[in-house]
């Protein structure tokens, strides 16, 4: 026994199997159906995924400003900063560079 149902959405009249039963509404059919239900997910979804690009674009900028704040705010201290960790780390800096050329195909030593 079928049964047909309008969806509130395309307004189409379809069979109550397109339709989705709502459990939380005591089995109550959704009024859009399964094909206007799954348009609005895709939809959503794609509008979640620009929502969160545009998110990453705006704080990757803010980011950069405030490292690039910093760097001219600290210029000498990170410049000293580096420095001495060099000299700290220079058989480590000096085996990396080596191993990170070699890889590259830089096979002068
Ligand atoms: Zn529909």
């Amino acid at each position: 026994m079928s049964k047909i149902k309008k969806c509130s959405k395309c307004d189409a009249e379809k069979d109550i199997s397109e339709f989705y039963l709502d459990r939380r509404k005591g089995g109550k059919f959704r009024a859009a159906c399964k094909e206007c239900i799954g348009k609005k997910g895709l939809e959503y979804r794609a509008l979640n995924k620009q929502k969160r690009k545009a998110y990453d674009q705006k704080n990757k900028e803010r980011t950069y400003k405030t490292k690039k704040k910093y760097t001219e705010k600290n210029k000498e201290k990170i410049r000293l900063y580096k420095k001495r960790y060099y000299q700290e780390n220079k058989e480590r800096i000096e085996a990396l560079r080596k191993k990170n050329n070699m890889k590259k195909g830089k096979t002068k030593v």
